[in-house]
């Protein structure tokens, strides 16, 4: 049975993630028009989409976990990056023993990076399954525990302390409380350690008399850890259990992000779509918490929790509102000191870190995203982008991300708004350590140079002697547009 697909980065006979057949063709053509074709080769355009779709079944090779600097010397950062491995060390079971420490990223002081270790060769599968789902299964392999409201399957007999050999089903062949094997596409996530037994996750709920209803499994009453993994078939630091007040994790292209906005302390700032909030919290500490930040989510339950983040990390400079930034520029508004819509030029600098495809977060086996919704993203993008231009000061920075891989989301957005909005141009980033922009787009190869692009596919040609940078290259897909809006009258609005 096929019970351990994808895994090895070796493996040829792996396709990659899987993606609904439209959604496919249509990335495969974008990947090999005829203006990328005719500038690197037929053969190269294939062999980078089919390595493409299998890099983002595999998960960074890095974990990345940025610290509070907030009021900190370098002194106390060296502090917290001892506190942050003696957290790693004390909180976790016997995996942890396997990474190296920590380290501090080159170019960015506050952030810590943990090489994992994997793919393990060579587990043994045990008879006992636990099945669980695409989700709960993609964070297992960043190292996380699994929670016992993740477990959709698990055998009749288990019982606390049982080992277990953990699967992730990847077809929803599983129903929730199942207790035979699943024969659908499952992928082997490695073993570990029963913490309940198969009553705790899963109890016979009697909704009504009907004979139908009667013995029907309720969802898990329990929350916590259902199963401790001790031999993952990825290993890397479990994150829950660091303390929330000093270190949050994160992909390293986010910390980039913030870091190429440049915040400075008193200036007026607009993240327009900030939930969860980390480049929020960030950008505070780069202004030393000193100004007016202002972060908008449409989302009303996602806009409290960037203001519990923030009160965590000790931050008073962040304003937050659950709004609709579509519409957060209005030309009649008066200039406020609360919340949106404001008039124009009211912002120093604005990050637009957009809704995305999100094609670049990996791992991810299988993605059930239909082609109008992936065509969708584009315009929505834009209109978020013509409110940010409007919002900007001139002379003001506007920072455009996105955790997607498509040209048309990134590369291409950004030469739309080089055409619409002429006051606009491109800045150069630093740090700047990812790669450039993607050959054959609407971009010259100067603009190309100038915009990055975390491009996983690159850390599959590295040879083993390069390995020593591939944190900034293993990451999640991500691309980052940095703009400046001159001091000239262009009249665009
Ligand atoms: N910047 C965030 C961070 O680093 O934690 C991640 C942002 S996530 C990529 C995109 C966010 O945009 C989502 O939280 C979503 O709720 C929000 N969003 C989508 N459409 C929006 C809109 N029209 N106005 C405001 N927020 C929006």
């Amino acid at each position: 049975m096929d019970d351990n697909i994808g895994v090895s980065r070796t493996n040829s006979e792996h396709h990659g993630l899987v993606l609904k057949e439209e959604v496919f063709l249509y990335l495969k053509e974008t990947f090999l028009n005829e203006k990328r074709v005719s500038k690197l080769g037929e053969e190269f355009c294939r062999d980078y989409f089919q390595r493409l779709l299998l890099v983002l079944t595999i998960p960074p090779s890095y974990t990345v976990i940025r610290i509070n600097s907030l009021d900190k010397t370098e002194k106390d950062q060296n502090f917290l990056l001892k506190i942050l491995t003696d957290e790693l060390i004390s909180s976790q079971n016997e995996r942890v023993t396997k990474l190296c420490p920590p380290f501090v990223h080159p170019s960015m002081p506050d952030t810590a990076i943990i090489e994992n270790v994997g793919p393990v060769e060579g587990i043994e599968r045990l008879e006992a399954e636990i099945v669980v789902d695409h989700a709960c299964g993609m964070s297992v392999l960043r190292g996380s525990e699994i929670f016992a409201q993740g477990i959709l399957g698990a055998p009749i007999y288990l019982k606390r302390g049982d080992s277990v050999s953990v699967y992730s089903d990847l077809d929803h062949s599983c129903l929730r409380g199942q207790t035979r094997p699943i024969h659908g596409k499952k992928l082997f996530l490695g073993n570990g350690e029963a913490t309940v037994s198969r009553d705790e996750v899963f109890c016979k709920k009697i909704t009504n008399n009907d004979d139908k209803n009667r013995n029907r499994i309720s969802t898990s009453l329990i929350s916590g850890v259902g199963v401790k993994m001790t031999n993952g078939l990825y290993c890397a630091p479990r994150l829950d259990t660091l303390n929330p007040k000093l270190f949050f994790a994160q992909n390293l292209p986010s910390v980039v992000c913030s870091y190429v906005l440049d915040p400075k302390p008193n200036e007026t700032i607009l993240d327009m779509c900030a939930a969860p909030g980390g480049k929020t919290t960030h950008i505070a500490i780069l202004m030393k918490d000193c100004g007016r930040l202002v972060a908008l989510d449409r989302t009303l339950s996602k806009i409290q929790r960037i203001s519990s983040l923030s009160s965590n990390w000790g931050l008073t400079c962040v304003e937050t509102y659950a709004f609709d930034s579509t519409k957060a520029f209005k030309k009649d508004a008066y200039p406020t000191t609360g919340g949106p819509p404001y008039p124009a030029e009211t912002f120093d600098r604005i990050l637009l870190d957009a809704p995305c495809s999100a094609l670049g977060q990996r791992p991810a086996y299988r993605n059930n995203m239909t082609l109008s919704n992936l065509k969708s993203y584009p315009s929505y993008q834009r209109k978020l982008l013509t409110q940010a231009e409007a919002l900007l000061k001139p002379g003001g920075v506007l920072v455009y991300s996105t955790c997607t891989v498509t040209q048309e989301e990134n590369e291409n957005q950004v030469a739309w708004m080089l055409k619409t909005f002429p006051a606009l141009s491109l800045s150069p980033q630093t740090p700047h350590v990812g790669g450039v922009g993607l050959p054959g787009t609407l971009l010259t190869e100067q603009q190309q140079k100038l915009v990055q692009r975390f491009d996983p596919v690159v850390s599959t040609y590295n040879d083993a002697e390069e390995k020593s940078k591939t944190f900034d290259i293993d990451t999640i897909g991500f691309f980052i547009a940095k703009f400046v809006k001159s001091k000239k009258q262009f009249h665009t609005h």
